[in-house]
């Protein structure tokens, strides 16, 4: 056996810890987004495959058995390539991905499909505006200038952003006094969200609930049916292993 993790994810770095711990054959796989992603405790490549074709390829040269993909459940693109390779060569693929997160009492959620309609959602007059949407998504606010926007990197921004904004550099997970802290002091009002699902995420959304503020929650986007799983604990048993550590 010899697993490809598609990584990138707080449950893909608990994965990689437990098959580390079981001692099995895995290769860990970055995108190549951030500058100093965490270290693993598996062998590390780094950046795209080129394309789906280019997945099949690794999988055949690299001897990949089976296929993980534990990328944010919104890496639409890799995951969507994942399943065309591993079609492609017979290769058993399973999607580690966390539940969304559900609307509960006291959410305020404008819920939409696309990052159009989030712009389209945000009101007509001026408002402070968290972004909580990952930087590549953010050009389509430049439309609707009249609103302060503040924005969430791991790290500084390279070249110049598509409109003025205040930008927080700083690596989550957050806790929900550091999420108040945050909302508070910039005065925010309105918050755009993905909906991840888990908790790394989520200290915001209790944020703004626990706050009042609306929050535009970007629904997850569709994909092929694929296998898919909530727990390392079920990934392990997928690959034939008990996992060794309680996740
Ligand atoms: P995406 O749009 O689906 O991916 C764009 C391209 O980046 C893919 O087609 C692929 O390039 C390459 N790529 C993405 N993930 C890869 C991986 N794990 N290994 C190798 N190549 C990868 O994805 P995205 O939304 O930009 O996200 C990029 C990465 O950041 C993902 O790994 C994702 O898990 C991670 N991420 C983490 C969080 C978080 O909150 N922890 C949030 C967002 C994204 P090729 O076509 O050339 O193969």
């Amino acid at each position: 056996m010899r697993a490809l993790i598609l990584g990138g994810t707080a449950d893909a770095s608990l994965l990689a810890e437990a098959l580390s711990q079981a001692r099995l054959d895995a290769i860990y796989s970055y995108g190549g987004r951030t500058r100093a992603p965490a270290d693993q405790p598996l062998p590390t490549r780094t950046g795209g495959f080129g394309g789906a074709k280019g997945v099949a390829d690794y999988i055949r040269r690299e001897g990949i058995t089976h296929v993980v993909d534990a990328t944010h459940p919104f890496a639409v693109e890799m995951s969507r390539n994942a399943i065309a390779a591993c079609g492609d060569t017979g290769t058993p693929l399973v999607a580690l991905e966390r539940a969304p997160w559900a609307r509960t009492a006291g959410d305020n959620w404008i819920e939409v499909a696309d990052i159009a309609s989030a712009v389209a959602a945000l009101p007509e007059n001026r408002a402070r505006v968290f972004l909580a949407i990952g930087r590549q998504h953010i050009a389509p606010f430049g439309t609707r200038p009249q609103h302060a926007y503040t924005l969430r990197f791991v790290d500084p921004p390279e070249g110049a952003l598509p409109f003025d904004a205040d930008v927080l550099v700083s690596r989550g997970p957050f806790t929900l006094e550091d999420e108040l802290e945050m909302i508070r002091s910039r005065g925010i009002e309105w918050i755009v969200a993905r909906n991840s699902g888990g908790n790394g995420a989520r200290a915001k959304i209790d944020a703004a609930r626990a706050l009042g503020l609306p929050v535009i929650m970007l629904s997850r986007p569709q994909l092929p049916d694929r296998p898919r799983v909530e727990s390392v604990a079920e990934v392990m048993q997928w690959l034939g292993h008990r996992a060794c550590l309680g996740a």
